[in-house]
């Protein structure tokens, strides 16, 4: 390279370097984190726009022994290129069962659904549906409160082959949504060829919805998508009871967000309930 230093390593070698080792730290750091037991579930419920909490969606988080509590955003990226995703995953599968066991066993959680983050290095592994089968009946989870969140690229990637995995958990009783409907490449041809069951409205839509723009008929289209499909549709990150009283003025089922709660750890959750 032309920027080459005495000692021929380029600025941008550099650059490069850095942020190559600074991952494989990250990559040592989570599988230590994992054999250590520091990523824990936090929970935020998902109601019926009438106020009924439905169930709960779970979300990761490091705890991390000096910066405290770490965000997804800060390292599921990095598992995702790392595959170490696929042992995460798995954890956050067995743990998210766990808890949907132990719901089974009160009558004011037993109709709660727990819905699961999939990434689509997961999904795509040969035995992932055996994999959430194990997790169900080795915690003794009921699958049909299990539902587990697919984002759009997920789909994508081998339209026959996902809907064959999808099937056959189906044909367990577990359900599926759609996350971040509407920022990904949304292409409608496949919408009615997969077995889902719901369109989450990604929360960009639902923040624009009062601002400048298209977020109000983005909204919109996508209840209305969901009625001609026979999806229900949830609307993410509502923080406003001005948002609220929008969505379900358009006819959208569901929500989650900041304005009932944020994602909480499981201690927290009963008092929601
Ligand atoms: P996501 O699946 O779209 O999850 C929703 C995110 O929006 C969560 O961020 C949640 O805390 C946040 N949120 C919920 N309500 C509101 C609101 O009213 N306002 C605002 N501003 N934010 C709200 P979080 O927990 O940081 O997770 C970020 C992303 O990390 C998730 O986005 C998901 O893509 C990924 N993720 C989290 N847990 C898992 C996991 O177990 N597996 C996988 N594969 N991905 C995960
Ligand atoms: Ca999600
Ligand atoms: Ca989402
Ligand atoms: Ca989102």
């Amino acid at each position: 390279a032309k920027a080459a230093g005495r000692n021929g390593m380029s600025l941008f070698d550099a650059a490069m370097h850095a942020r190559v080792s600074a991952r494989a730290t990250l990559e040592a750091d989570l599988r230590l984190a994992l054999n250590r037991g520091e990523f824990v579930l936090y929970y935020q419920p998902q109601l019926h726009v009438d106020g009924r909490v439905m169930g709960v969606e779970a979300l990761v988080r490091w705890n991390h022994p000096l910066r405290g509590l770490v965000s997804p955003m800060e390292f599921i990226a990095v598992a995702e290129e790392t595959n170490m995703i696929l042992p995460l995953g798995a954890w956050v599968m067995e743990e998210a069962c766990r808890l949907l066991a132990r719901w089974a066993s009160d009558p004011r959680t037993e109709m709660l659904e727990m819905a699961v983050n999939v990434s689509t290095a997961q999904f795509h592994r040969p035995d992932f549906v055996e994999q959430v089968l194990e997790a169900l009946a080795r915690t003794g989870a009921r699958p049909d409160r299990l539902r587990l969140e697919l984002t759009e690229s997920l789909l994508l990637t081998d339209v026959e082959g996902t809907a064959k995995k999808m099937q056959r958990l189906r044909e367990a009783g577990v359900s599926f949504s759609l996350d971040d409907f509407g920022t990904g490449y949304s292409s409608l041809s496949y919408l009615h060829r997969l077995p889902l069951d719901q369109l989450k409205i990604d929360r960009s839509f639902i923040r624009e919805a009062f601002m400048e723009g298209h977020g109000a008929a983005i909204v919109r289209i996508i209840v209305a998508l969901g009625k001609a499909l026979k999806m229900s549709v949830l609307a993410e990150g509502v923080e406003t009871a001005e948002q609220l009283s929008f969505i379900r003025s358009e006819g959208c089922g569901y929500y989650q967000g900041y304005l009932f709660s944020k994602p909480v750890p499981e201690a927290e959750l009963a008092s929601l309930f």
